[in-house]
């Protein structure tokens, strides 16, 4: 059989494969569930005839673009507009045509990144569609990429020529990267937090875990290396693959890294009222500390 792309319908997982593929990384890993009831590989045309795309511009430049109904961990994939290329960052589960048409006359993908595994989507579609220059991927979880090509694997952190950068800061998946754009002041944080909103989409609770479906929680020294690198950051808002997050400052997500620092692992979900009165040690602005800055990898 020729090859083709499958989904994973649990996870969404995509894998290129010469049949339904034999099991989903995603989902074996400890990080993930089984699905229930057994393997259900989808064909490309079998997603396709399912989703319907939208997308909704949520301010400074930033598209977000996502399908329904739920599919799979049903991500969002953010579109970084610039004059002079447009970066993506994580991706839908699937783009329609509507979707890839309006990527198209917003002037396609130069650049294309995302944090770890759960936020990739059908990265591999943008990738076939707008042949970006950049599809740059932390060395560490090359193994989950085989759907696509990276062409810029890093080590620490890269920049972009149009002004965002990419850190490493491992710790939920060991190739897990932050992004963030200094002049928009937002982090696209992958999975290093999660974000409870209510139907509205207004802030409730803020956690960080090692694994959010088991509440696994993560190791001092991770929490230390996630403060080290986002707390260092200036942004006034926070982009998971799930959740839109205005309002989240370094001070609100240094105080959830600090409390999993104290006393025996747990995961807390904090409420945003305890976290906005959170303040550096020193009674500062966390943010505006001595940043750290790599050189492009
Ligand atoms: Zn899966
Ligand atoms: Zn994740």
């Amino acid at each position: 059989m020729p090859l083709s792309y499958y989904s994973c319908s649990n996870c969404g997982h995509w894998q290129h494969y010469f049949a339904p593929p034999p099991d989903c990384p995603v989902c074996t890993d400890t990080r993930n569930d089984l699905p229930p009831d057994g393997w259900d590989f989808r064909p490309e045309a079998d997603v396709a005839s399912r989703l319907q795309g939208s997308w909704r511009t949520v301010g400074r430049d930033v598209v977000a673009f996502s399908t329904s109904p739920r599919f799979g961990l049903n991500g969002t994939g953010w579109l970084l507009l610039h004059p002079e290329g447009n970066l993506a960052f994580e991706a839908a589960p699937y783009y329609t045509p509507p979707m890839l048409a309006e990527i198209r006359r917003l002037g396609g993908i130069r650049y294309l990144s995302s944090s770890h595994v759960h936020g990739y989507g059908a990265l591999w579609q943008l990738q076939n569609e707008f042949q970006p220059d950049v599809l740059a991927i932390q060395r560490e979880d090359l193994r989950m990429t085989k759907a696509f090509r990276v062409t810029w694997p890093f080590d620490e952190a890269m920049s972009f020529p149009t002004g965002q950068s990419l850190y490493h800061v491992g710790g939920h998946y060991e190739g897990q990267s932050v992004l963030h754009d200094p002049a928009r002041r937002m982090l696209f944080c992958g999975d290093a937090f999660k974000i409870d909103q209510d139907e509205h989409g207004e802030n409730l609770a803020m956690s960080t875990h090692k694994a959010f479906h088991k509440d696994i929680p993560l190791t001092p020294a991770e929490l230390r290396r996630y403060r080290d690198v986002i707390g260092a950051l200036d942004f006034d808002t926070v982009c998971t693959p799930f959740e839109y997050g205005p309002g989240i400052t370094p001070a609100m997500a240094v105080a959830v890294l600090e409390d999993g620092m104290r006393g025996p692992p747990g995961v807390r979900h904090i409420p945003m009222h305890e976290l906005r009165q959170a303040r550096s040690p020193d009674g500062g602005n966390i943010g505006g500390q001595n940043i750290k800055r790599w050189s492009a990898a």
